[in-house]
């Protein structure tokens, strides 16, 4: 789960709005940082290892001037955190950002070497740049040789590239379970991994769905679908703060997230249980009085510190409510042919709700027939 954010508009400095995008996104990742900006005609990128800070660093004794650009926080799958494997990753006149796995990172590569790239990193990422620029050389402009290189790809992906011969916008693409949304001003445009990056910037904002791909340039955003047709979509108009999508003044998102729990619990239940009627109220929740009834086992299902906390829902869901419960790790799940019947009720428990082992978990779930019922903490 990386963080990515793009700008294009003349309003703003893109170093400013990428580098403020990244600091509400740092949590997706903080292995390494970068930007790359389109400044008179070239791309000027800068990378830093480690957190957002050090970037910030090097962005002061080495500005970039520009109003086109895309920005990333990594947190590396293909390749060791180091700047070598930061993002952006460019080839010839194309640079790229993305969240996700390429899964034929391997055949790709060796495909690439041997039509004479060199490819420098050791990651998936830089593969794209590479399909994209070799459509650019042949003459595409930067929407057809992103959809083109996205046709060459297997796996999970979200991305923002630009290139200095189409030097007037970012396209974006997205497919599987990594987020874009996209954010609309007045003569400039955003984009971005999640709402609160771009929140102090526009409440107009699009999400973009799988297999969709958008441009975005400062006198519009055209969203474009699998087939390569144009077509709208209504924004949606965010009310949220977001001041407290950020840290709150913790120095850090976890001592945050642990003095926020018991707000956080009394937020999401309190408003549902009520103690002197002795009822909970499940008004949005798919899940009928009748099913309740019917409930014969749960099935935890998480990753990483989700799992853990299913382990905890494991001890309330048998002690409250008396329901044999299990806890599985996402990644096992599927491939131990979990018996699930329709008595069965599958939590997958996600933050993110983007966790590639955990979808994949609530998908055979679903297949094999169970009533399934997510827990994450993004809209
Ligand atoms: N696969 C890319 C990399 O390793 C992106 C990682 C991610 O989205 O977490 O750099």
């Amino acid at each position: 789960m990386c963080g990515i954010v793009g700008y294009v508009g003349r309003k703003t400095s893109a170093m400013e709005v990428l580098i403020d995008g990244l600091r509400r996104l740092e949590y997706r990742g903080y292995d390494s940082a970068g930007v790359a900006i389109l400044d008179e005609g070239s791309i000027l990128v800068r990378r830093a290892l480690g957190k957002l800070a050090n970037l910030e660093g090097v962005l002061r004794d080495k500005p970039v001037a520009g109003h086109i650009g895309i920005g990333h926080t990594r947190w590396a799958t293909h390749g060791k955190p180091s700047e070598r494997n930061a993002h952006p990753h460019c080839s010839g006149s194309v640079s790229i950002v993305h969240n996700g796995i390429v899964e034929n990172y391997r055949q790709l590569r060796v495909e690439l070497e041997s039509a004479g790239r060199t490819v420098e990193s050791d990651t998936d990422t830089e593969l794209i740049a590479h399909l994209i620029d070799q459509r650019v050389e042949a003459g595409d402009d930067l929407l057809a040789a992103a959809r083109a290189a996205c046709a060459r790809l297997a796996g999970s992906y979200a991305f923002a590239v630009i290139s200095s011969a189409d030097p007037h916008r970012v396209v974006a693409a997205k497919n599987g379970g990594s987020p874009i949304i996209l954010g609309l001003g007045e003569k400039e445009a955003f984009l971005a991994s999640d709402i609160p990056a771009i929140l102090p910037y526009t409440r107009q904002m699009i999400s973009l769905r799988d297999g969709e791909f958008a441009v975005l340039s400062d006198e519009d955003v055209v969203l474009i679908d699998s087939e390569g047709r144009s077509f709208e979509r209504e924004p949606m108009a965010i009310q949220w703060d977001p001041v407290s999508a950020e840290k709150g003044g913790y120095d850090r998102f976890m001592q945050k997230e642990i003095f926020e729990q018991p707000r956080a619990v009394m937020d999401t239940i309190g408003t549902r249980v009520s103690e002197e009627d002795c009822d909970v109220d499940l008004d949005g929740i798919e899940i009928s009085p009748e099913m309740a009834e019917r409930i014969s086992r749960i099935q935890l299902v998480a990753c990483g510190t989700a799992y853990y906390s299913c382990k905890v829902g494991k001890l309330l869901y048998e002690q409250i409510a008396g329901i044999p419960t299990e806890v599985d790790l996402a990644s096992e799940f599927r491939y131990r042919r979990p018996v699930l019947d329709e008595g069965c009720v599958v939590v997958p428990v996600s933050q993110s709700g983007e966790t590639a082992d955990t979808l994949a978990a609530l998908r055979e779930g679903k297949q094999r027939g169970a009533h399934v019922i997510s827990i994450c903490s993004t809209r």
